[in-house]
C-alpha cells in the first residue's frame, strides 16, 4: 500500500498493484515516509533516501556482482573482528528492521543507535521500533564514550561501536566513517553513492541498495559462520575494494551510454 496526501496530511493508503515496474523501490518509498509518520526518520532522511534511489536507479535496481564480493568480505571482517556492532539510523531501522535484527544475531554484533540528526526522543523511538519487531538488546542510550568528530554522532557506547574493531555502517555520513577509520576500526559501509565520503573511505564499500544487502549478507553468515578464520581471512586477502570502487562506477557510466543510446 502506498500513501497519498492532501492538504499536508497523509489521508489514504493506495496499493500498489503486483506488477508496477518499480514496486519495490515504492514500497520502500513508502516505509520510509511512514517512517517520519513515526518520528523515526527525519526530514532529512527523506532526502537522503531519494539520493540513494538515484543510484540505484543507474545501477538498474539490482545487486551488481562488485557488491556481492563486497558483502562477502563484509561478513567475513565482521566474523574475523574480535568485536564487531551494527551502526543504525532512521532510515536503516525504517526500512528494514528484521533483516538488521537477523544479521545482528548470526554475526553476534550489537545494535546501536547513532544519530546525525539526534534527539533523545527519536532515539527512544528507533529503539522501541527494534524491540517491536524483534530485538533484544539496542544500544544507544548510554553515549559514555566520544568519537573525534564535532557532531552529536560523536557519543557513542563503552561496550557497542567504542569498543568495536569492525564497524557496519549504512546510509551513513562521510565524517563518522572517516573517525571510525582514523580510530583504527575497519568500516564496512552500504551506500548506493559509490562516490560519497563514505564509500571512498569505508575498508569495505557495499554499493548495493541496503535491504538487498542485508538479505545477502544474512544467507552469506549463515554459512560463513561455520568457515575457518584462515579461510575467512584468504577471503579477505583476496579482496581489493579500489578495484571494487572502480569497476562499480565504470558499470554506472557504461550503462549510462547505454542508456542515451537507446533513447535516441
Ligand atoms: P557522504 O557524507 O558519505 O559523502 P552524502 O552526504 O552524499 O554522503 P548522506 O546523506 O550523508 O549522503 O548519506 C546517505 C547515503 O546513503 C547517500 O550516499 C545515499 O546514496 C545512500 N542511500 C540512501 N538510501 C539508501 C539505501 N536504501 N540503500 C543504500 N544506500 C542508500
Ligand atoms: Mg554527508
Amino acid at each position: 500500500m502506498l500513501g497519498g496526501w492532501k492538504g499536508g496530511e497523509r489521508m489514504v493508503k493506495v496499493k500498489i498493484p503486483e506488477s508496477h515496474p518499480r514496486r519495490e523501490s515504492l514500497l520502500y518509498r513508502d516505509k520510509i515516509v511512514e517512517g517520519l509518520d513515526e518520528g523515526i526518520v527525519s526530514k532529512e532522511g527523506l532526502i537522503a533516501h531519494g539520493r540513494g534511489e538515484a543510484f540505484d536507479y543507474l545501477l538498474g535496481e539490482k545487486t551488481v556482482e562488485e557488491a556481492l564480493d563486497a558483502e562477502k568480505a563484509g561478513v567475513a571482517a565482521m566474523l574475523l573482528g574480535r568485536s564487531s556492532a551494527i551502526s543504525v539510523n532512521g532510515n536503516t531501522a525504517a526500512l528494514a528492521p528484521e533483516k538488521l535484527i537477523e544479521l545482528s544475531e548470526l554475526l553476534d554484533a550489537p545494535l546501536e543507535v547513532n544519530l546525525f540528526y539526534k534527539s533523545e526522543e527519536r532515539v527512544e523511538r528507533i529503539i522501541a521500533h527494534l524491540k517491536k519487531h524483534g530485538a533484544s538488546r539496542v544500544l544507544g542510550r548510554k553515549g559514555d564514550a566520544k568519537l573525534p568528530i564535532e557532531s552529536e554522532r560523536a557519543k557513542v557506547d563503552s561496550d557497542g561501536i567504542y569498543r568495536a574493531d569492525v564497524v557496519l555502517v549504512a546510509l551513513e555520513d562521510g565524517d563518522r566513517t572517516e573517525a571510525l577509520e582514523k580510530m583504527g576500526k575497519s568500516v564496512v559501509a552500504i551506500d548506493l553513492n559509490p562516490l560519497s565520503r563514505t564509500a571512498q573511505k569505508a575498508a569495505i564499500s557495499i554499493i548495493d541498495e541496503l535491504s538487498r544487502a542485508l538479505d545477502n549478507m544474512i544467507d552469506m553468515a549463515r554459512f560463513m559462520r561455520d568457515l575457518s578464520a584462515d579461510e575467512l581471512n584468504s577471503v579477505l586477502e583476496s579482496y581489493d575494494n579500489d578495484r571494487i570502487l572502480k569497476s562499480t562506477l565504470e558499470k554506472i557510466a557504461k550503462g549510462l551510454m547505454m542508456l542515451g543510446l537507446e533513447s535516441r
